[in-house]
């Protein structure tokens, strides 16, 4: 059996406004364990409290030191040791903090300055992260000359100078274009393969689903649901949905009549239809136009919708 590297009992994390009575509750009693190298990640929308319960375990924040809770990253506490964690571990944050002043090569043997590599292990390392991340063509380019996908990519060779054994991403594809996004999924599963846990954000259900082992869906800072992303669908949703796209609510019994059981969310209008049998809802489809339907198998946005009745991508 594989060991946790991460394991987090009833964590919470309290922001408190110093100019007011008001606090919030950003992360409230979530607890968990990550195997190692393995991908676990935190879906959710804007405001779940992902980011805040990442911070807690690279140590950038302090969690609500609570009798009953307890976070350890390799056994290790992040109140008490968190100089250790950091060396453990690689952040790649939600923005790209890179030196703009600087070049590709620059900005990562800074970094190999920051965690001690000697000069001769520092090049090394970096011609094998540029070569890795395929950016070996850009090491003298200016950060500036950089697409958003280079930067990211560069962030995440900086965040891996020092050879960690986590690497903790803060929505690490947000903003990209589809394909860019594909390579850097390919690339934190080949880290996978080389023994590096990962833990990510995401509020993207498609890299949830792509990459992670194990997922929380997180709402309002708890935790909703945990599991694997394809059991999280077996057991809560049914397999396939018909989107209608013009037929209303009120109009439904003339297309719906015996066709059997089929679920009608109650959340939009046109609503969706959901059923386990395909034949099900094919035979709803071929009622309307070409156009006036969407019929496909049901994801982790359906899920979230249905815990919560709220988008993953709504703004808060
Ligand atoms: P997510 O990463 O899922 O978008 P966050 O962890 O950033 O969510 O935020 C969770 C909640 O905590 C939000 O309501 C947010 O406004 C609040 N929050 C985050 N950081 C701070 C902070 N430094 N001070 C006060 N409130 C914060």
């Amino acid at each position: 059996m594989r060991m946790n590297v991460i394991s987090v009992k009833k964590a919470v994390k309290t922001y408190r406004n110093e100019n007011s009575a008001a606090s919030i509750r950003a992360v409230d009693n979530v607890s968990f364990d990550v195997e190692e190298a393995s991908c676990f990640g935190f879906l959710g929308p804007n405001g779940a409290g992902k980011s805040t319960m990442m911070k807690m375990i690279y140590c950038r924040i302090e969690r609500d030191l609570l009798l009953n809770s307890d976070i350890s990253i390799f056994g290790l506490d992040p109140a008490k040791t968190p100089l250790k964690i950091k060396y453990l571990s690689g952040v790649v944050p939600q923005e790209d903090n890179l030196d703009e002043e600087l070049s590709v090569v620059q900005n990562l043997q800074i970094y190999s300055k920051f965690f001690g590599l000697t000069k001769k292990d520092a090049s090394g390392r970096i011609d094998e992260l540029l070569d890795f991340m395929e950016l070996t063509e850009k090491k003298k380019s200016p950060i500036r000359n950089l697409s958003g996908g280079m930067r990211r990519r560069l962030v995440i060779a900086r965040a891996l100078i020092h050879n960690p054994r986590l690497l903790i991403l803060d929505e690490p594809t947000t903003g990209l274009d589809p394909q860019v996004r594909h390579t850097i999924w390919q690339k934190l599963r080949d880290l996978k393969e080389k023994g590096i846990t990962i833990l990510l954000s995401t509020h993207y259900m498609d890299e949830a689903f792509q990459i992670c082992d194990n997922i929380i869906i997180m709402d309002k800072g708890k935790k909703i649901l945990e599991g694997t992303p394809k059991n999280l669908l077996k057991d809560n949703m049914e397999k396939y949905v018909l989107e209608l796209i013009k037929v209303k609510r009120n109009e439904l019994h003339q297309f719906i009549g015996d066709t059997g059981k089929v679920r009608v969310d109650d959340l939009r209008e046109p609503p969706n239809l959901f059923s386990d049998n395909f034949d099900t809802l094919r035979i709803i489809a071929d009622k309307l136009e070409d156009g006036e339907y969407y019929l496909r198998r049901s994801n982790l946005e359906d899920l979230f919708m249905k815990l919560t009745g709220r988008s993953l991508n709504e703004l808060q």
